[in-house]
């Protein structure tokens, strides 16, 4: 085989709490992801050089050593001393710097896609370990399911047997916010803290749409706001459109919406303005 296409899927979080800063900088994270149909697709070639290239038309997306893609690549090439090259193909269909974890996902997927490529023989454990040398957010995407829960910087990951189907409006605001900043800017509040997973998770497991719009939660959400107050009024729009419940994703600005249907979120959709945002019509995967 010289050759593997892959689906690079994004993530939502349902619940994101932020339990506290720990020794090493990182924060320390209780969160619920679910993986969603909007995707990338990511094609691996062999090649004869000695080299790994990237090819990805979207501005964004650095072609060098700093894609997430090309670290995944060089670890596995240098661990298992391979010398052949690896020509990487990204079409980027997940907005860039968005709170969708896009790139965690792109390197996920070359993970497991040079497991089968160069026959090396890894389980997921063993490609966890090198996922969580890249990101937090890389591990997720190497397990074949719905929704887990996510822990210690959110790499730990629990697989959760859910098999709910959602419909999501995903709005993303045509500006870049970077996780270091949201994170700067938040003020941990520590006393009180409300276990906002176990709230969620009945809901979520029985379907129950209306509870569960009450219970999705961000912890970054005032420091996502405290960087750009008016996407107040997105949220405000979203919520006088008829979503049941809304929240932003991970470090934002991606917001999304819990609709009843797909012809719901369809009809969302067409309340935005797309100069300012794209708007996404998005499942449960
Ligand atoms: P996270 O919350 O994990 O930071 P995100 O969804 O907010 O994820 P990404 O789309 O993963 O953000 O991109 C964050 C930054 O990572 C971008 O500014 C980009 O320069 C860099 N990056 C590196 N590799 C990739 C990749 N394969 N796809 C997209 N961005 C990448």
């Amino acid at each position: 085989m010289d050759r593997l296409t892959l689906q690079s899927p994004a993530k939502l979080n349902l619940v994101l709490d932020v339990l506290g800063k720990r020794p090493d900088g990182f924060h320390e994270l209780r969160t619920v992801f679910e993986r969603i149909s909007l995707a990338d697709t990511i094609t691996l070639t062999r090649n004869k050089s000695d080299k790994i290239s990237i090819r990805c038309a979207h501005p964004h997306v650095p072609l060098s050593s700093k894609n997430l893609v090309f670290k995944a690549a060089a670890l596995l090439r240098q661990d298992f001393s391979i010398s052949e090259g690896l020509d990487i193909n990204i079409i980027k269909n997940i907005p860039v710097a968005a709170g969708l974890a896009g790139g965690s996902s792109n390197a996920a997927a070359v993970l497991s896609g040079l497991n089968r490529l160069w026959q090396l023989g890894l389980g997921t454990q063993e490609l966890a370990g090198y996922a969580s040398r890249i990101g937090s957010d890389v591990t997720f995407f190497l397990y074949d399911t719905s929704y887990a829960l996510g822990t210690g910087r959110g790499e730990l990951i629990r697989q959760l047997d859910i098999k709910t189907k959602l419909w999501h409006l995903l709005v993303t605001p045509r500006v870049k916010m970077y996780t270091a900043d949201v994170f700067t800017r938040l003020k941990l509040n520590l006393t009180n803290k409300k276990d906002n997973v176990n709230i969620l998770l009945p809901f979520l497991r029985k379907g129950d749409l209306v509870r569960l719009a009450g219970s999705l939660s961000n912890d970054l959400e005032p420091a996502i706001l405290s960087l750009r107050p008016d996407f107040v009024y997105l949220k405000r729009k979203l919520l006088d459109a008829g979503a049941a419940g809304v929240c932003f994703s991970g470090s934002g600005p991606s917001i999304f919406a819990l609709a009843e249907s797909q012809k719901h979120a369809l009809s969302l959709r067409a309340k935005f303005d797309r100069r300012y945002t794209q708007a996404f019509v998005v499942s449960t995967l």
